[in-house]
């Protein structure tokens, strides 16, 4: 028997996996995909978020401890993780009367800001229209890339001992006295605790111990641009009343400098629909466009995510014991992520004995971009659009079996058809389909 269930390595469970992976303790994830990271969490805009409004929210707290927690974990992780700041802009007289009310307002929460003159702003971002009045620097937002900072915190508990069991899907759970029997479509297991962070399912999850909740499917499209370096900063119009239910997107940059704009917010019936409408396209361009002199040309992808919606919080309790749910993380839960996994640490803690192990091993697995190039000397590149080398797919391949983890992470063939054509030829001859026909996995 396991201390620990987690069902789910989305970014929640995998941060969640990484923290107990340091303690005397055994711990199982359970992931129906191939690889970590492939459901909301890759479809996610990339933002470690300054701050999410109103403060009073578990979220919003969880954010901003999350952010300020960033450099630390991609420096223990070896993730990317760039702070290249947010630039709120006034569109309009009232906005820029509103600016140094908003700067009181972040710097009373904890969030660094200042004011920016027009003169500043337009030296800053010489794309920005001239028709701006000025904005808000808000220096403590960042950029990754999702799939590898999820990826990194599992590399990294599998190194300390969590087992990890990948196209396992969850498909029953009995509460026995002092234990749980999980069902999975490749056999039961025992834990002593279950952590629910089953994303868009953490509701199916709940019901089968009896906890009745509702995940609403939130569509959210972007689209990418090729045009890199048309802002540095990511930019967003300060909104003349907020909206409840959604920050409002922005003209956000990639981890690899890329523009991306979005994410619009669209309620959708089915938690697989991830399609991109000819007007949703059209919707964000007509919204972001005003803020710059000129609209980037080349689009080069666009692509949508559902946040998993319980309310206007994130739903994490224990309604019944030894069960956590980690529930609804809609966004900004990829900043919270670290600070999420602390919140469960301290309700793990209430039922076990947490006991520090002596010696954390830190694996060193080079997967990332940055890490690619710097060894390009001795390798050999398959990716000329995101200039991505074969021995970094391969690694990446043997550690994920699983085609859509290889270019989640390198971004290899992520652009363009021909490179995407290289990847599987190089790969091709490990790989096969999997059960469901979906995805592409190494044999
Ligand atoms: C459009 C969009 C943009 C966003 N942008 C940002 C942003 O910029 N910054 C930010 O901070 N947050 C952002 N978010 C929110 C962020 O993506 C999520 O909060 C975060 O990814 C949630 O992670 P998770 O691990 O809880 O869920 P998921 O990533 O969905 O992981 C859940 C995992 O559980 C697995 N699973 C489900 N059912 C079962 C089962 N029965 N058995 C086994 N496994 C199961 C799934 O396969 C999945 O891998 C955005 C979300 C969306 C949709």
């Amino acid at each position: 028997m396991r201390d620990v269930a987690i069902i789910g390595a989305g970014v929640t469970g995998s941060f969640i996996a990484k923290e107990l992976s340091k303690f005397k303790l055994s711990v199982a994830v359970f992931e129906r995909k191939l690889a970590p990271g492939l459901e909301q969490t890759k479809a996610c805009s990339g933002i470690i978020h300054p701050f999410q409004l109103p403060f009073k929210l578990l979220r919003s707290r969880l954010c901003l401890q999350g952010n300020k927690m960033m450099d630390a974990e991609a420096e223990e992780l070896g993730f990317e993780f760039k702070r290249v700041g947010l630039i709120t802009v006034a569109t309009n007289p009232l906005t820029f009367l509103a600016i140094p009310f908003i700067v009181l307002y972040l710097r009373l929460h904890g969030v660094k800001a200042e004011a920016l003159s027009k003169k500043k702003l337009l030296e800053m971002e010489p794309n920005i229209n001239d028709k701006v009045y000025g904005g808000v620097l808000i220096p403590s937002a960042g950029v990754v890339n999702p799939v590898e900072m999820t990826a990194k915190a599992c590399m990294f508990a599998e190194a300390n001992g969590v087992e990890f069991f990948y196209g396992c899907e969850v498909v029953g759970i009995e509460r026995k006295e002092d234990r749980f029997l999980i069902k999975t479509k490749k056999g039961d297991f025992e834990a002593k605790l279950v952590i629910n962070c089953a994303g868009l399912y953490a509701d199916e999850i709940a019901r089968m111990v009896g906890y009745d909740m509702k995940i609403v499917p939130g569509k959210g499209s972007h689209i990418v641009f090729a045009e890199k370096g048309f802002t540095s900063h990511l930019v967003v119009a300060i909104p003349l009343k907020p909206n409840k239910r959604t920050k409002g997107g922005g003209a956000l940059i990639g981890f690899d400098g890329k523009p991306i704009w979005g994410p619009n917010l669209i309620d959708v019936e089915s938690k697989e629909d991830t399609s991109v409408k000819r007007e949703e396209i059209e919707g964000i361009i007509a919204k972001f466009s005003p803020l710059f002199k000129k609209t980037p040309e080349e689009i080069i992808a666009v692509y949508a995510g559902l946040r998993s919606i319980a309310g206007q919080d994130f739903v994490i309790n224990e309604p019944v014991k030894g069960f956590i749910n980690v529930a609804g993380i809609q966004s900004p839960g990829l900043t919270a992520a670290p600070a999420i996994a602390r919140m469960v640490l301290e309700m793990v803690s209430k039922h076990l004995e947490l006991k520090k192990k002596d010696e954390i091993v830190r694996p060193e697995f080079k997967i990332s971009k940055s890490e690619a190039c710097r060894s390009l000397e001795d390798d050999e590149i398959v990716c000329l659009c995101n200039m991505v080398t074969k021995n970094q797919v391969l690694r990446v391949a043997e550690q994920f079996k699983c085609f859509d983890a290889v270019k989640q992470i390198t971004w290899a063939g992520m652009d363009c058809e021909k490179c995407k054509a290289e990847i599987m030829k190089l790969i091709g001859e490990r790989i096969l389909k999997d059960s469901e026909g979906g995805e592409i996995a190494w044999s």
